[in-house]
């Protein structure tokens, strides 16, 4: 099977995907995926999901012209698809909301869910507030130090988060207690994936809960410059806000796309970036065939990147397919690149971008000038940047 834009049965993208899990966790993922095959057919469950998304999200978000960040750069347009504008302030919402319907139609009592910097966590706990259900929250000790806004945030909404002390107290320990609880208790309760990564079926499910992004941007370029644009642009962390703005495009063969990693402090030392699919290597992480930035043994490097949202050392199994087809050139940022970009689209917009998203505004920066007036590039703005700003400050010395 080589479709570019969905799995096969047992949910692999060409060689990457699959539902690779220990027995006790195979009834669990089996009974979330009959479900979502059955809801994703289902007018009510669509319409309900439909129905949050423009009330409760403030969907459609605008598709904005830069105008003056076009001028800077000279060359090609530059649009903004608007996704900091949604209700909590990123593309998150898109997928919690339909996870936490999704549970709701299971006639699960709760959702569960492991958080790194706590955005995914955020995210869910304000879904399962909207709809009544609990959300409990697994979270790295250290994590939990160092996120502690979100961690504020997330009680508020009613959520319990759970502090885990084992291992080396960060995301990838939150993940398995987090399953391990879930094993245990899925009578109830059902866990929910912050990106389109994971086994079968949540690589399918959150891409299309987020596919809703590139169905608006598809829709809003042709409405204002009459025809597809030359480009998109988006930052790839797990790899769900751009899936969703790029899967619209895959069959067109005419649109560039372009997934943009975090390079960090720079690509030479592991340790110091999160450039999976420029330097990962095929492997298993998380239940899931996919690329992963490993060592001899299969052990996952440690990450870096200035965006918290992006040091993930795999990637979602599409990605992975599409970079093997040749669909989507998968570049990289820099930490001082992105903090560039960052502070560019401040000064000439009046919006301050998430740091993740602004590795995708480092890319688009580039490729502008390198493209025609008559070009457009269309910029995933996945998140707003309100979160970050204490750390650019004293990262540009503003104390
Ligand atoms: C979480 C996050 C990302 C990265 O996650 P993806 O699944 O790759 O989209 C990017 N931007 C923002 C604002 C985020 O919160």
């Amino acid at each position: 099977m080589t479709s570019l834009t969905y799995a096969d049965e047992a949910g692999f993208f060409g060689a990457h995907g699959g539902r690779i899990l220990p027995p006790h966790l195979e009834a669990p993922m089996a009974e979330v995926a009959a479900a979502y095959a059955d809801a994703k057919d289902d007018p009510d469950f669509q319409a309900r999901y439909e129905a949050l998304l423009a009330d409760y999200v403030g969907r459609p978000s605008p598709l904005f012209l830069a105008q003056r960040l076009t001028a800077e750069l000279g060359g090609a347009k530059i649009y903004l698809k608007r996704e900091d504008l949604n209700h909590t302030g990123a593309h998150k919402i898109n997928h919690t909301l339909g996870e936490v319907l999704l549970a709701q139609r299971m006639g699960k009592k709760k959702v569960i869910a492991e958080t790194g910097a706590g955005q995914h966590g955020v995210a869910l706990a304000t879904a399962a507030a909207l709809l009544g259900l609990e959300c409990e929250i697994h979270m790295g000790a250290i994590d939990i130090e160092k996120q502690h806004p979100n961690v504020v945030r997330m009680r508020l909404l009613g959520a319990k988060v759970v502090p885990v002390e084992s291992g080396g107290r960060c995301l990838k320990d939150a993940v398995d207690s987090a399953f391990a609880v879930w094993a245990a208790d899925f009578g109830e309760t059902m866990f929910a994936i912050g990106s389109v990564v994971g086994p079968d079926p949540f690589p399918s499910m959150v891409r299309d809960f987020q596919a809703v992004v590139g169905r608006e941007a598809r829709r809003q370029i042709l409405e204002k410059e009459g025809r597809l644009p030359t480009a998109l642009v988006a930052s790839v962390g797990g790899g769900s806000n751009s899936l969703g703005l790029f899967q619209a495009f895959l069959e067109d063969a005419a649109v560039a796309i372009y997934g943009v990693e975090p390079a960090g402090r720079g690509l030479e030392n592991p340790g110091d970036h999160a450039a999976t699919m420029t330097l990962g290597t095929p492997g298993t992480i998380h239940g899931m065939r996919t690329i992963v930035l490993q060592d001899e043994a299969g052990e996952p490097w440690p990450v870096h990147s200035i965006a918290s949202g992006l040091d993930y050392p795999g990637v979602g199994p599409q990605h992975a397919h599409l970079k093997d087809m040749g669909r989507v050139d998968y570049v990289t940022a820099t930490d001082d690149e992105t903090l560039d970009a960052f502070q560019v689209l401040c000064r000439t917009e009046g919006i301050i971008p998430a740091i993740e998203s602004s590795h995708a505004l480092a890319y688009a920066m580039k490729l502008a000038p390198t493209l025609g007036a008559d070009d457009t590039i269309i910029v995933n703005l996945s998140g707003r940047g309100d979160k970050d700003i204490d750390f650019v400050a004293e990262r540009l010395g503003m104390e």
